[in-house]
């Protein structure tokens, strides 16, 4: 099946010539997909009725099915995927102040085995395709009232965006051309685990930012809940880090999640501010989600500010990043894409969701 939504403008014309369909027939359909955010070959009106009946029969329209959609208290929204081969898959959508944000996945199911992570529990499935990654995006606009709105990507959400590197690199081709979603690059954000080759490759070829799950300032610690920090140590990572390129101004985001007794201490934020000496860094301090299986408590807010103010005092730009959608299992490391255990838990559809 053809899957329109992850091939760029040059393929998707390569691709109608195949099938004898005048280039500007695919630039008609793209245009219905990714600037009218059409829901079906049907509403492509300005396309011959046997040419819209040619294509429903050839292309698959999306990847991806609605299986689930929830609603936090703070309207956080958690959509649940379910892929063609019946794997399921989360995005999250989270309200900012005059904007939206949208969580992404990359992956079923991750292999990077980090212990505080839900989705890790899962282990790993399979990569996503470009249409997969694309069509998160697309089938959450065509949900929203005001879709312009959703202006903020972040690659955050279930797998390793840098351990399916290719078709990651392909679908943000796609979400930032001008002819395709036309985000900007400034408001993507890619977020890795520290897979330092692929990370070196990312800064020669893309133009996101870039956010680095740190997690731990010590080589132990890391270690212990990171086993991808066994492979590609801190030295390394910090080394990528400090070589990485930078637009003017920007600055390279790290995700320290804080854990009562583990990576909390004074000394721990000591330590991380002369770990990160020389980078331009911005620190997102994330209190731990809990989630059903996890060993670890999130710190007390009283640890946290003093280990934000040690940061601050030494000149970083450090933020406590208040969770959303916890209620619904939506913040960072709480995705399972596990219908049956949704299904179990909250006893209700998706009608019922909906309408609560
Ligand atoms: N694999 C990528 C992207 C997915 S994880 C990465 O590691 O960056 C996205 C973020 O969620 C990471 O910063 C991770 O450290 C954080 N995270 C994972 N589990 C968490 C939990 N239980 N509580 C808070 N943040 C968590």
């Amino acid at each position: 099946m053809i899957e329109i939504s992850g091939m760029d403008n040059r393929e998707t014309e390569a691709c109608a010539e195949v099938l004898g369909i005048e280039p500007y027939r695919a630039r008609q359909v793209r245009h219905w997909i990714f600037k009218r955010l059409a829901r079906g070959f049907d509403e492509m009106t300005s396309l011959p009725k046997d040419l819209r009946a040619r294509l429903a029969g050839e292309c698959r329209f999306s990847s991806l099915e609605t299986a689930d959609l929830q609603i936090s208290r703070d309207t956080t929204r958690k959509v649940l995927f379910r892929l063609s081969d019946g794997f399921f898959i989360e995005s999250v959508l989270i309200p900012e102040r005059d904007h939206w944000t949208l969580c992404i996945s990359s992956q079923a199911g991750c292999a990077m085995g980090c212990r505080f992570c839900l989705t890790a529990r899962q282990g790993f499935h399979r990569n996503l395709s470009p249409a997969e990654i694309v069509d998160q995006v697309l089938e959450v606009k065509r949900s929203m009232d005001d879709p312009d709105q959703l202006t903020n990507l972040v690659l955050m959400g279930m797998g390793e965006p840098l351990a399916n590197y290719e078709n990651v690199k392909k679908a943000v081709g796609i979400l930032t051309a001008d002819e395709g979603l036309n985000f900007s690059h400034r408001k993507v954000t890619l977020s890795t685990c520290g897979l330092v080759p692929v990370m070196r490759r990312l800064g020669r070829e893309m133009t996101v930012n870039l956010a680095v799950s740190l997690n731990a300032a010590d080589p132990e610690t890391r270690d212990f809940l990171m086993p991808v920090n066994r492979r590609y140590p801190l030295p390394e990572l910090l080394a990528a880090c400090r070589e990485f390129p930078l637009p003017n101004r920007r600055m390279i985001t790290f995700e320290y999640i804080l854990m009562e007794g583990v990576n909390d201490s004074e000394r721990d934020a000591e330590r991380l501010t002369s770990l990160l000496r020389g980078i331009r860094a911005k620190i997102n301090l994330i209190p731990l989600n809990p989630h059903p299986e996890s060993p670890f408590k999130p710190s007390s807010m009283e640890r946290i500010l003093q280990f934000q103010e040690v940061l601050i005092q030494r000149h970083y730009t450090a933020i406590i990043r208040k969770s959303k959608g916890q209620d619904i299992l939506a913040a960072c490391g709480q995705l399972s894409g596990q219908y049956e255990e949704h299904e179990a838990r909250s006893g209700s559809g998706p009608d019922q969701v909906l309408q609560a």
